[in-house]
């Protein structure tokens, strides 16, 4: 595996110029973690002021004659190792997009977006559709605009999909769903007749909520997590936000009931974090530590989420803390927690969803933000094509827009081609898993406090070191000598859930 030096002139010269952007990014990145954490919330304006002008700011150096020059130089230069290469393609990446997306465009976009996120909570609290169609239509036509700016292979989506997940194609995504989705609906039905199935009870209890707050921090030191790099808050949707190379944040959160959600909140996002962490330090403030596949990223949250965090050893280790959290927990047995914190059952909202019928929330968005791009369904009937699709997927139909259409934030903050990197991602974490277990051990072997340092080193070797110098399928390519599969995330759920 090559070595992570930068030794090539002007690939230094290009980062000592990029420090400043790099500067500009992480007061950026501090000023959002503080924004949906701490921030007065009358501060909002000025600083949604400042984080917009901040961004200007950084796009202006980025695309400075100077500096573009420099880029084009380096690309030319002969011999550059894997890293050096990682530095052009990410900064050639970014240029590319201002390149084809004029700032008068972008601008404009921002500001439609930035009213229509308001828009859409007051949609969502009113039970409005109406509310948020016509900035809905008018993000659609952005996004449209942009895929044809921007080009694509075979259609619109393509070029959507590659701002989130490089490399991935429509059809290849629309592939995977068509090979997931018939084999989770078999697993289902079997489910329905299992100890899994049904709405458990514990998720109506309420917890100690001090309690609950001690116990997310006694499970990141049980993952040797450094607190001298890293913070845990609150905030209404938890997130990670990755500010330098030894400042991450995480935050969960508190809702009056069911504690589990709360701890596998904390547990994905500092799935999130450690893949941060963990980037190999030579590449510390370059353009070959950003890391820009949210499906690679959101392979490692849900790594820990689901396979750790979700784990009988792990359940029962922290046995002790979850059973006084509330007054009527002291019943519960190990096992009780376990179907507790898996808990099968097709639900109306994606955030809730267990492992197995959450694939069907995201074909759903998928297949409908495809459509949109391709005008091939109007904004208009979305609240009906939602609850048909709702039906044939879940079997379950919305009585309200705000459990349906109006659920996810996504598409009010113009973001299309996202959704699916939580599914692939997913299925990916999959593949990490099968890897882990066949190089280092069962993970049911690995979760004691002696042992999980090992999961963190294997990650850390294979994968997270490498932060962005390559693509996800180019990880699976050099370090796994595979591709992406599917199937061992089937396998896994298979086998946890039927046994
Ligand atoms: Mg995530």
């Amino acid at each position: 595996m090559s070595k992570f030096v930068f030794k090539n002139k002007v690939i230094k010269q290009i980062l000592k110029k990029y420090l400043d952007i790099w500067s500009l990014g992480y007061l950026s990145s501090l000023a959002g973690w503080d924004l949906h954490t701490y921030m007065p919330v009358k501060a909002a304006e000025e600083r949604g002021l400042v984080l917009a002008k901040v961004g200007t700011l950084s796009q202006k150096m980025l695309t400075d004659k100077e500096f573009v020059a420099l880029v084009h130089k380096a690309e030319k230069e002969k011999n550059l190792n894997d890293v050096e290469k990682a530095v052009i393609h990410h900064l050639k990446r970014s240029l590319r997009f201002y390149e084809k997306l004029p700032s008068s465009f972008l601008e404009s976009f921002t500001k439609l977006t930035n009213v229509a996120q308001i828009v859409w909570q007051n949609a969502r609290k009113q039970d409005n559709f109406k509310l948020f169609e016509p900035y809905l239509n008018k993000i659609v036509e952005y996004n449209i605009e942009m895929a044809e700016r921007l080009g694509y292979k075979n259609e619109p989506y393509d070029a959507l999909l590659d701002l989130y997940e490089e490399g991935w194609l429509t059809k290849e995504v629309d592939k995977f769903f068509d090979s997931i989705i018939p084999e989770i609906k078999v697993i289902l039905s079997k489910v329905k007749k299992t100890k899994f199935y049904g709405e458990h009870p514990l998720k109506q209890l309420s917890y100690d909520e001090s309690k609950l707050r001690k116990v997310n921090k006694e499970i990141l030191k049980f993952f040797q997590a450094d607190f001298n790099r890293m913070r845990l808050d609150v905030s209404a949707h938890p997130f990670t936000q990755y500010i330098g190379y030894d400042d991450t944040r995480i935050t969960t959160r508190y809702h009056d009931h069911n504690f589990a959600e709360s701890i596998s909140s904390t547990i994905h996002e500092f799935g999130h974090a450690l893949h941060h962490m963990q980037c190999d330090e030579k590449l510390k403030h370059t353009p070959a530590c950003s890391l820009e596949s949210l499906g690679m990223g959101e392979s490692q949250s849900r790594f820990w989420e689901n396979f750790i965090g979700k784990n009988i050893k792990f359940i029962e280790h922290f046995y002790k803390d979850f059973v006084r959290l509330g007054s009527e927990f002291e019943k519960l047995s190990v096992q009780d927690l376990y179907f507790y914190f898996n808990s099968v059952q097709p639900g109306l909202i994606r955030v809730d969803a267990d492992e197995i019928t959450y694939h069907f929330h995201i074909k759903l968005r998928f297949d409908i933000e495809r459509n949109l791009i391709n005008r091939k369904i109007n904004v208009r009937d979305l609240p009906e094509v939602w609850k048909v699709k709702m039906k044939k997927l879940l079997g379950v139909v919305p009585k309200t827009n705000s459990d349906g259409v109006l659920q996810d934030v996504h598409w009010s903050m113009g973001s299309f081609g996202y959704f699916p990197t939580y599914s692939l991602g997913t299925f990916l974490s999959g593949v990490w898993r099968e890897e882990l277990e066949y190089q280092v051990g069962k993970i049911d072997s690995l979760i004691t406090q002696d042992q999980l340092d090992q999961v963190k080193s294997w990650l850390k070797e294979n994968i997270h070191r490498f932060g962005g110098v390559y693509t996800t399928k180019k990880v699976l390519k050099k370090v796994f000598k595979r591709d992406f599969s599917p199937k061992p995330l089937l396998q896994y759920l298979k086998k946890k859930y039927l046994g």
